[in-house]
């Protein structure tokens, strides 16, 4: 009996492994996507596919935390400077890839402190947020096995606050005045798209094929990070020599797997408690 039951549960969890990985992400049309990110460049890990979803009629919003002000190691930039220069980059880089500037959210906290910030304050606004944009579908640093080892804080952060507020979103009793004096009605989110997770995680590859060329505009368009302006900022326009030698440094970026251009996902449907699973 008790090896019946065991037999059932490997069944049962052999087929939710299969169910998860299929997901066919070039099929979706007329779904809400909202991204969390910790940076005003942390949607380059998945710009081929926010492309893609933008361009078969999905709504993409775009949520990042910090405005990216610490990120450079240019000593003549002051941390106003640069939060005005990464909105500029992440407005040119959301343009190349057909997202609206007014689909673009930043909640301005600095950018390394993530962590140290008040988590209910934080929770509280994310889940104002989901439950104003209502997605579908829920695009975030991956809370799994990738984020249990030391990680680069604010990404680390990011993953669990996305979660957290994914998970509190959908109890009404949660940030009730939200509900109560806000009109806003509790949310759940049914399907994620967890980014920059551990190798062995992945479960869905997406081919970018035809938006390869927008991401790598994108890509391009952090001059502050990926150009000399690391060191001394410049921008935002380069000489046409640096100007290539960025396009060539965000290329090697692109991963290709049998010849075809792809990001790769852990994707996972389902109520928000199992997400790390
Ligand atoms: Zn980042």
């Amino acid at each position: 009996m008790k090896t019946l039951f065991l037999i059932c549960l490997l069944t049962l969890a052999y087929l939710s492994s299969i169910a998860q990985a299929e997901t066919p992400v070039d099929q979706w049309k007329g779904k809400t996507i909202l991204l969390i990110g910790a940076h005003p460049d942390d949607d380059s890990y998945s710009q081929g596919t926010l492309a893609m979803l933008q361009d078969h009629g999905n709504e993409v919003f775009i949520a990042i935390l910090t405005s990216g002000n610490v990120g450079t190691q240019d000593p003549a930039l002051s941390m106003t400077d640069l939060a005005n220069i990464r909105l500029q980059e992440e407005l040119g880089a959301l343009e190349e890839i057909g997202i609206p500037a007014d689909h673009y959210i930043n909640l301005g906290y600095d950018d390394g402190m993530l962590e140290y910030e008040n988590k209910k304050e934080v929770v509280a606004k994310l889940v104002r947020l989901i439950r104003k944009i209502r997605p579908d579908v829920l695009f975030a640093f991956d809370p799994g096995k990738g984020e249990q080892r030391w990680h680069k804080a604010d990404h680390r952060a990011a993953s669990y606050l996305a979660a957290d507020a994914a998970r509190a979103a959908m109890w009404p009793l949660l940030f009730q005045g939200q509900v109560t004096v806000e009109g806003l009605k509790a949310h759940t989110i049914p399907e994620y798209i967890l980014y920059d997770s551990a190798e062995e995680d992945k479960n869905t590859w997406v081919d970018i094929s035809a938006y390869k060329d927008m991401k790598i505009k994108a890509m391009a368009r952090y001059v502050s990070q990926w150009s000399s302006g690391w060191y001394k900022y410049t921008g935002p326009e380069l000489s046409e020599e640096e100007q290539q030698k960025v396009i060539e440094r965000v290329s090697k970026r692109i991963k290709y797997v049998d010849g075809k251009a792809v990001e790769g996902f852990r994707y996972y449907k389902g109520l928000p408690d199992n997400i790390g699973r």
